[in-house]
């Protein structure tokens, strides 16, 4: 074989992949001034008038999603060989260390919050974390996740926090793989596999929240997947930006040849599910309560439930996952999931969090020095790159 010969076989795969994506369909970051992403939505909504027209347009925008992934919707569910070890028994809650294979070889980590009270059944919340830093904690385990998690937990939730790729534990590919959104979607529809594929879990009864980065894994999962009954983006659902990162809108999701939408149509995929948006004053969010949340209300109006859609606006605040925004979330979550807001409130009636132990970093690492990452697993991009070929 000429050495020419084999180097095209190596990187066959990843040509092969790579063609598939038309990169003048991308709409990236300020893709639309906030002028241009109202006028749009104007636009949108001439091309339906009723519930069936509109599910007409929601199915053009949901296969538009998969054929931008580049991604079969019936993509091979592998084995999820879940790893779940290091219980810590806290007031109300446990932690335990976790993680799962979404493809073959490749992990996904996190931590499982549980409830310590006995239930017949538990409704489930993802929780993806957005793209925060912090100096001594990952953006998984940073405090305000660990408070989100256990809150939720301790109200009757069992709670999954899981990392992006190439954040925290998820070390085998870098952050900005080129398919970074196909593989956290692949990660965030195999989060509810694993999640109800625990007994306890209600399969009915699954919700997803995060914020920023987390809040794009939050809507676009919802709208790929009809198992997530209750969603509640936070800070990031917005008519003129598309997502800044690579994860979010790397690949053409919003517009093919023949169809063009925004993150306010995909998130509105949710409709009729119960759909909370927290929006502040300070970002891309800040228009929400006269553009994005009248438009998707009156998509929700179609079937008669305009209710079960929410905006929770904090005009003086900015881009984060904060108690006031997750105050929004326990009372919204509470409500369609049958939770017990009052686990979490004080003698005054009011949220306290001060139950809550934040535990180091180090506590809540799935693979460690004494448990490291299985032989088996992938490890560089080009291996998640070549994994994905085969799906
Ligand atoms: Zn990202």
């Amino acid at each position: 074989m000429k050495p020419t010969t084999l180097l095209l076989l190596l990187f066959l795969p990843t040509y092969v992949f790579s063609q598939s994506v038309d990169t003048a369909m991308l709409c990236q970051g300020h893709h639309f001034t906030e002028a241009e992403g109202k006028t749009a939505l104007e636009r949108f909504a001439r091309s339906y008038h009723d519930v069936a027209s509109w599910e007409t347009r929601a199915e053009r925008i949901r296969q538009g999603i998969w054929e931008g992934l580049g991604l079969n919707r019936n993509f091979e569910r592998t084995p999820l060989s879940p790893i779940i070890r290091n219980k810590k028994e806290l007031d109300g809650y446990t932690v335990e260390n976790i993680a799962f294979e979404s493809l073959p070889g490749f992990f996904v980590t996190g931590n499982l919050y549980r409830p310590t009270r006995q239930l017949p059944s538990y409704p489930a919340v993802l929780s993806p974390h957005g793209h925060f830093q912090d100096s001594v904690y990952s953006a998984r385990t940073r405090e305000d996740m660990q408070k989100r998690c256990a809150s939720l937990a301790r109200m009757g939730a069992i709670v999954l926090a899981y990392d992006m790729i190439g954040y925290g534990e998820a070390s085998q590919t870098s952050h900005r793989h080129p398919l970074a959104l196909v593989l956290q979607t692949i990660n965030s529809l195999r989060a509810v596999d694993f999640i109800i594929s625990l007994p306890e879990v209600d399969p009915e009864q699954i919700a997803v929240t995060g914020a920023s980065g987390g809040g794009t894994q939050t809507f676009l999962l919802t709208a790929l997947d009809e198992r997530i009954a209750v969603s509640a983006p936070v800070v990031m659902v917005s008519a003129h930006f598309f997502g800044g990162c690579v994860c979010e809108s790397g690949l053409p999701i919003h517009r093919s040849q023949d169809h063009q939408t925004s993150n306010v149509e995909i998130a509105a995929l949710a409709a009729p599910r119960p759909l909370l948006l927290v929006s502040d004053g300070d970002d891309w969010t800040k228009n929400n309560p006269k553009v994005e949340y009248p438009y998707i209300r009156n998509i929700y109006q179609l079937y008669g439930k305009a209710k079960l859609v929410e905006n929770h606006h904090l005009p003086n605040e900015q881009h984060d996952y904060g108690i006031n925004k997750r105050k929004a979330v326990y009372h919204f979550l509470a409500k369609h999931l049958s939770l017990s807001i009052s686990e979490i409130q004080n003698t005054q009636g009011e949220i306290d969090e001060n139950f809550i132990t934040i535990l180091p970093h180090e506590q809540l690492l799935v693979f460690t020095e004494k448990y490291p990452q299985p032989a088996h697993a992938i490890q560089g991009d080009q291996a998640a790159t070549n994994l994905l070929s085969n799906y």
